[in-house]
Parts: C-alpha cells; structure tokens; sequence
C-alpha cells in the first residue's frame, strides 16, 4: 500500500487512504479533507465505502476522478475490486488548499495516471509527490492504463524547479537529503525511459 500522511495543520488533512486498518487508527472525523495523489487502488482502497460523520472532503483532480470504479485504479494488480467512492472536490492544476496554518498548492503531475497530482507547502519547502517521484532518482511507472512516459519528463520538469527540503513520496521513506539532486536524478531517469509517442 501506499503511504498515508496526517496533516497535523490547524484544518487536519489526510493525504491518500489505500489501507483499510490504517483509516481505522485514524481520526477521520478530525479532518477536513482527504487529498488524493491519484486514483490508483493502493492509495484509495480506504475510501470504497467509507461513511464520514462530519463530511470530511474527498478531493481529487478530475482526470482521475471521472475513472474511478474503472480499470483505471489498477486495482486488478491488487487482486481486488476497483473502489467506488465520492469526489467532494475536483481538483486542478493552481487551486490552493487552505488548512489555517498551512497552504498546499496543487500541482498537476500527469504521467503515473493522468490526474497525478503533488501538493506543495511553500512556507515548509515541503512536496508530497505521490507516485511521480520516489525518493534517490525514482520515478512512477508509466505502463499501467493511462500512464504517459513523456507527459512524465513534463512533469518531473516542472517539480525539478521547485525549492525543496523535505519530499514526502507516496512509497519509500521520507527524505531531506538533497532533495532538490533526488529531483533531478528522477527527471534524468525519466528522460532516459521516455518512449518515443
Ligand atoms: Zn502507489
Ligand atoms: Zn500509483
């Protein structure tokens, strides 16, 4: 599965749900919103039915919102059913997602699907990245429906202009390490595995 991440900002908010017994642990009904990375099974598997009592928010970019219940999820690699749930707020490239003391700056990253997104605190340097970037030069695959080598090195491209400390990847561990470098080594590898269109 993929990492969850709990915003302990003023509005608390949760990045990605792909377990079951990690939603359990959590205080959903603390939290404003759940930010999806993107559609696929082991980061939205928590949300299949799923009832909040305090309409916690879902929200998604809409490139991946209009494929769920599809094959688009992926969840067949899982062995499992595609999850059905509701989008509160579609999401796009720009929009700003206020939580008090913290802003996240979406940013659209398609290539790993094609509603992709990394949410970027600028005040902390911090970049979530889904599964657009992993930690030391890697990247997402792009070979699952919808995935795109080259809209992938866009992608990867605008992230490498951005400030940096802390990456926080939807697989892997997190790392302050150079991350600006990591970056870097990520679109290098990503150019390197583009496939001609
Ligand atoms: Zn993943
Ligand atoms: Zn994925």
């Amino acid at each position: 599965m993929g990492n969850t991440y709990w915003l302990n900002a003023k509005q608390k908010a949760i990045i990605d749900l792909g377990s079951h017994t990690i939603a359990k642990r959590l205080p959903l009904d603390e939290a404003c919103c759940i930010i999806l990375t993107h559609l696929h099974y082991d980061h939205t598997a928590a949300l299949d039915q799923l009832v909040f009592s305090n309409g916690a928010k879902v929200m998604m970019h809409e490139a991946d919102a209009k494929n769920i219940g599809t094959a688009a999820s992926a969840a067949h690699a899982f062995s499992a059913r595609a999850p059905k749930f509701h989008v509160d707020t579609l999401l796009k490239d720009g929009d700003q997602i206020d939580l008090g003391d913290s802003i996240l700056r979406v940013i659209h990253t398609p290539g790993h699907t094609p509603g992709s997104i990394c949410l970027y605190d600028a005040q902390s340097k911090s970049l979530f990245s889904g599964d657009t970037v992993f930690p030391f030069g890697g990247i997402g695959r792009t070979d699952l429906l919808g995935g795109s080598s080259h809209d992938l090195v866009q992608s990867i491209s605008r992230l490498a202009k951005l400030e940096v400390s802390v990456l926080y990847p939807g697989h892997g561990v997190i790392t302050t390490d150079s991350v600006d470098e990591q970056i870097k080594q990520s679109l290098k590898f990503a150019k390197a595995n583009e496939s001609p269109e």
